[in-house]
């Protein structure tokens, strides 16, 4: 069998039309020799009768504490409706299929109701339905503990479904479909002549997606990752062939020249951060740096951008946790120097490692654009700046034109 796996949306799945598009693409993939395993997320988005935010609204509006392994139980419900319903269009084309809840394509998780880990699939199901040339649909999102209770894998989960199955089944591609035609190199309302990147790395991908490019869960990208397993980022709505997403030496194949080659890929932003800078300088400078992170680990607040160096202590918080974060180091007698209103930009690609100036690059666009870097971080596919919330957009911009717009040919 040639396993293909298709995850739908909840844009994808939401009328009746949408349906048969899917079901015309699942019954293409047949045609192709595939065998498609189809995997659903819940219908529509907040508002929409069985979208996940519906449900959760529904009991929450009135009973603020419901316990996790409820809320679970209750969340499971928006696939089931999805793929019952997906399930019945298949089958008015003239198609046999067949649906599974999670437990019963055996999507085997921990037990850490709202945010489940897979621990391991369990495929029997899946490959049995398969072989007796039924269309296999699997709800999205949703598990099953050892013990027989029903979890979820975290807000957007049915990614990290399908690159399961994936992986189980050793699919020849992940195909995840939604309502744009790919991966951009930048927010498209942000920037006005954003690409459909052709191919990008897992790496890049993760990056983008961590730093806010909402198209795919990162943690569906590691997982196919770890098997090697193509996946491709699809518009439910064209035949436009998508972003496809590989390996490093795919993407950039028979190149001979890394400089010559794309050195970004794209752009992309994360919005409403605070930065604090703590002066620590001083003859008990490192017990200080001692007791500064650990109050702030102990309220568990999370940070990020982070950088130390012998007179201060740099890092940045999201905005809702930055009341809380401060009064935690004053209580501790800081006096942190609070900076609201940041934005952190991504400048991401693969190609950059080891390419001399892309720092001076970035470091060019933005002053030209009188814009201030208030802080700056890099790892081997990405550099990071931090930037006033107002100067966010025209950054990511300007960045643009520098990195991207003018090396059409290369994406
Ligand atoms: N329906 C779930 C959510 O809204 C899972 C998903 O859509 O991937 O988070
Ligand atoms: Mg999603």
């Amino acid at each position: 069998m040639k396993i293909l796996i298709q995850k739908y949306g909840g844009t994808s799945v939401n009328t009746p039309e949408a349906r048969e598009l899917v079901a015309s693409r699942v019954i293409a993939a047949r045609e192709e020799g595939y065998t498609p395993v189809v995997v659903v997320s819940a219908i529509g988005r907040l508002g929409e009768p069985y979208a996940t935010d519906t449900l959760i609204n529904f009991v929450r509006h009135t009973y603020s504490e419901v316990s996790p392994r409820e809320m679970d139980l209750l969340m499971s419900c928006g696939e089931i409706i999805s793929g019952i319903t997906l399930t019945a269009a298949i089958q008015k084309a003239g198609h046999q299929a067949i649906f599974l809840t999670g437990a019963q394509a055996g999507i085997i998780t921990d037990h850490n109701f709202n945010e489940a880990r897979i621990i391991k699939v369990k495929p029997e199901n899946v490959i049995r339905y398969a072989r007796e040339d039924k269309v296999v649909i699997v709800a999205g999102f949703q598990g099953v503990t050892e013990e027989g209770d029903i979890t979820t894998l975290g807000r957007g989960g049915s990614d990290t479904t399908a690159a399961a199955l994936g992986v189980a089944l050793g699919a020849q591609y992940v195909d995840i479909y939604t309502d744009v035609e790919g991966i951009m190199t930048a927010d498209p309302r942000i920037v006005g002549e954003a690409q459909t990147l052709k191919m990008v790395t897992y790496d890049e991908i993760c990056q983008l997606a961590y730093e806010g490019a909402k198209v795919i869960h990162p943690r569906a990208v590691e997982i196919v990752m770890q098997a090697n397993i193509p996946l491709r980022v699809k518009s439910i709505f064209s035949n436009a062939p998508g972003t496809l997403v590989t390996n490093l030496g795919e993407v950039y194949k028979g190149t001979i020249d890394i400089t010559r080659d794309r050195v970004i890929t794209g752009i992309t932003q994360i919005s409403n951060l605070t930065q604090f800078k703590i002066n620590t300088e001083g003859e008990e400078n490192l017990k200080q740096q001692r007791r500064l992170f650990s109050s702030l680990a102990l309220a568990g607040i999370s940070l990020d951008f982070i950088n130390v160096n012998s007179k201060e202590v740099i890092f940045t918080v999201k905005e809702e946790l930055a009341h809380k974060a401060s009064q935690i180091l004053e209580n501790v007698s800081f006096t942190p120097e609070v900076n609201y209103n940041c934005a952190k930009v991504a400048t991401v690609g693969a190609g950059m490692s080891g390419v001399p100036g892309v720092m001076a690059g970035i470091v060019e666009a933005l002053t030209k654009e009188e814009i201030q870097i208030l802080q700056a971080n890099d790892s081997y596919t990405t550099i990071w700046v931090l930037v006033k919330q107002e100067d966010m957009e025209k950054a990511i911009r300007a960045l643009h034109r520098q990195f991207v717009a003018n090396e059409k040919e290369k994406r």
